[in-house]
């Protein structure tokens, strides 16, 4: 048996599943036979955002074999900006692995993920961090540090449109440019142990300048962005925003 995160499922034939379950060794598809079976004793453990353990057949398309419920992260299934969340982060991982990652060591932060989700009072740096950690599992190295053209390190601000940091005098003022209290949050979401961190408390509107400048990079070192982000926003400003 092996660990592994339902990311996605899809209907397959009529009472079949195929498991898109992220594991050490990455994405494994897996076909659930029966499974939509009112009999069926996997029918509530092979569903998306659940952590199994399971064990499949060999061959192209691996058949489930036998499989365990390990955490269903209740608390997170019943907030509905949590599941949002959720969604962005298997998105992430489904649409941006290859197999050249290193997945055992972003599964083992991905189940560190999870539970600061289903646990926190303030989901929205959870998120973040996981995002800009993201980006150093797919090796794009994200400079929070000095100035894109000149290095130096004082008075720094975020060029969305270019997704850098620059100084005030490689500044392009036609630019959407973010201020230094708002890119340190991002750094220090960058770096912190998301194990041992003390909740931010972001006020909405702080969060989504954030979330620009998140998106600002995913779009440039990804080519999008994820769709359930906007869906998020939404959520967060309560649909004013
Ligand atoms: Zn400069």
């Amino acid at each position: 048996m092996i660990e592994g995160f339902i990311l996605r499922t899809l209907d397959y034939q009529d009472h079949n599943k195929l498991l898109y379950i992220y594991t050490n060794q990455g994405i494994k598809s897996v076909l659930a036979r029966g499974v939509k079976k009112l009999n069926s004793p996997f029918r509530h453990l092979t569903q998306s955002g659940h952590l199994i353990s399971f064990e499949a057949s060999k061959g192209n398309l691996p058949t489930l074999k036998n499989a365990t419920l390990l955490n269903r992260y209740q608390a997170l299934k019943q907030d509905i900006i949590k599941i949002t969340m959720m969604h962005v982060v298997c998105e992430l991982i489904y649409y941006n692995l290859t197999d050249d990652d290193d997945h055992e060591k972003l599964f083992n932060f991905l189940k560190k993920v999870l539970n600061a989700l289903n646990d926190t009072p303030c989901p929205e740096d959870i998120l973040m961090i996981f995002e800009l950690k993201f980006f150093h599992f797919l090796g794009y190295g994200i400079n929070l540090k000095h100035c894109q053209t000149c290095q130096t390190k004082h008075d720094l601000w975020f060029d969305v449109n270019s997704a850098s940091l620059v100084c005030q005098q490689h500044a392009i003022k036609t630019h959407t440019l973010i201020g230094p209290k708002h890119h340190q949050i991002l750094t220090w979401c960058y770096y912190i142990d998301i194990e041992t961190y003390q909740p931010l408390q972001l006020e909405v509107k702080t969060t989504q300048v954030l979330f620009d400048v998140i998106e600002a990079l995913q779009t440039m070192h990804m080519g999008t962005k994820p769709k359930s982000k906007a869906i998020l926003r939404t959520l967060l400003t309560g649909g004013t925003s």
